[in-house]
């Protein structure tokens, strides 16, 4: 029997030299196909894309096929035969890294956006540009569907000034906008919404620390529904230990790299955002398999690594408990949140101080798109809950559909 679509919305992930698609239901939230362009401006160029949960299919791109190639390619060779789904399509909803202080919601996407989405490139400047790039060929070649942005800064356009401001001359804040803005937003909210709904409550009532870990992560304070505090700043450098990159370090490590080592200043922004983090310390990789496999091994550098993440994300919880006051859940989610079980069983354990006592069944149990309580009976409460950005991109974007 032929499916039947109520509403799709296609959403849209751009890269510099990738572009993630995805249909989605905005209403259940089915993912009825997704897929990945990769290798864009290069020779091997290529598109794979599975509908549903169908045998996952793949193509050769034409050599250095850009962003508007792909798009082309989505729509005359993926999308055919597709009516029913294409037919129900109302919108493009389109993820955005970076929209400053001008964007604090979905947007329908103007010519004025789009100038918007440019002027915020100084604080994005690998993404924002690449997500113009998709925007704009989106925009020509779906011209009958409203296209909507999706700011990763949005949620935490609600931080006050005493988190969000850098203890740097307020000048260059007001004239430089040199703040701290956050990232991961759309996570944060959605797996907030979903502890809001676990705990049996209105998001208004409910305040919860949520963990994103994936390569990159953050760490958001949601009290009531609104981001109050969140870990990254002007970039996604600050903050936790992440895959490559430093997070929280002495500001004078750059001076100590340029002075004493004679490193440039390209060198330097190499070095803390991209030779760092787990992969720093581990010198063997990135990907916090790797690092739990090498603990287990007995390597110590991997050992030092998760030591390390796990250690510094559990004193940063512990800090958000100022914001907060009352901590109603503690969430964790992303790649390393939603599988990690290891990190999770060891960060619960330095916050035992909180009132945090793993259930390691229950811990256990959560793993690999199965979300839960991970505490026991009479512990401070955490959650795993996979996180779902495709979704509230798609429905921000439905909110738009004429
Ligand atoms: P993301 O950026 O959200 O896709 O997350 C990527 C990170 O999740 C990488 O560091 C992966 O190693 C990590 N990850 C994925 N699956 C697992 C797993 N089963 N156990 C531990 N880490 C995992």
């Amino acid at each position: 029997m032929d499916k039947t679509f109520e509403q799709a919305v296609l959403v849209l992930n751009c890269g510099s030299s990738s572009l993630k698609f995805a249909v989605v239901d905005p209403a259940t939230g089915e993912q009825y196909l997704t897929g990945l362009a990769e290798a864009l401006g290069l020779p091997e160029a290529e598109i794979s894309w599975r509908f549903g949960s169908a045998d996952k299919q793949k193509s050769p791109l034409a050599s250095g096929a850009d962003h508007t190639q792909a798009l082309q390619f989505l729509e005359e060779v993926v999308f055919k035969g597709q009516e029913a789904m294409t037919q129900a399509l109302v919108a493009v909803g389109h993820r955005v890294v970076h929209g400053g202080e001008l964007f604090s919601q979905p947007e329908l996407i103007t010519d004025e956006v789009e100038a918007g989405i440019e002027k915020c490139i100084p604080f994005a400047p690998l993404h924002n540009p690449a997500h113009l790039l998709g925007i704009r060929a989106a925009r020509r070649l779906f011209s009958h569907l409203p296209h909507v942005a999706i700011f990763d800064t949005a949620f935490h356009q609600t931080m006050p000034p005493a988190s969000f401001m850098y203890a740097i001359p307020s000048k260059l804040y007001k004239e430089h906008g040199m703040r701290r803005y956050g990232a991961h937003g759309t996570s944060h909210y959605y797996v907030a919404g979903e502890a809001a709904k676990l705990l049996g409550k209105p998001a208004e009532e409910v305040n919860v620390i949520t963990a994103h870990l994936g390569n990159g992560g953050s760490l958001c304070a949601v009290k009531g529904g609104k981001s109050i505090d969140t870990s990254m700043g002007i970039t996604p450098l600050e903050g936790l230990m992440m895959g490559t990159r430093c997070g929280n370090v002495d500001p004078s490590l750059v001076f100590f790299m340029v002075d004493e080592l004679g490193y440039s200043l390209d060198q330097v922004k190499d070095v803390l955002n991209k030779q760092s983090g787990l992969l720093g310390i581990s010198g063997k990789t990135s990907d916090f398999r790797g690092i739990t496999q090498g603990l287990e091994e007995g390597d110590e550098q991997c050992a030092l690594a998760f030591d390390m993440f796990c250690y510094r994300l559990a004193k940063f919880i512990a800090s958000y408990y100022v914001p907060l006051g009352r901590v109603d859940a503690l969430v964790f989610t992303g790649g390393i949140g939603e599988n990690s079980l290891v990190m999770r069983s060891k960060v619960l354990s330095l916050l035992a101080g909180f009132g945090y006592q793993e259930d390691a069944q229950a811990n256990e149990a959560a793993r690999f798109g199965q979300g839960g309580l991970i505490t026991a009976e009479g512990s401070a409460k955490a959650f795993v809950i996979p996180t779902n950005e495709e979704l509230v991109i798609a429905r921000g974007a439905a909110a738009f559909a004429g």
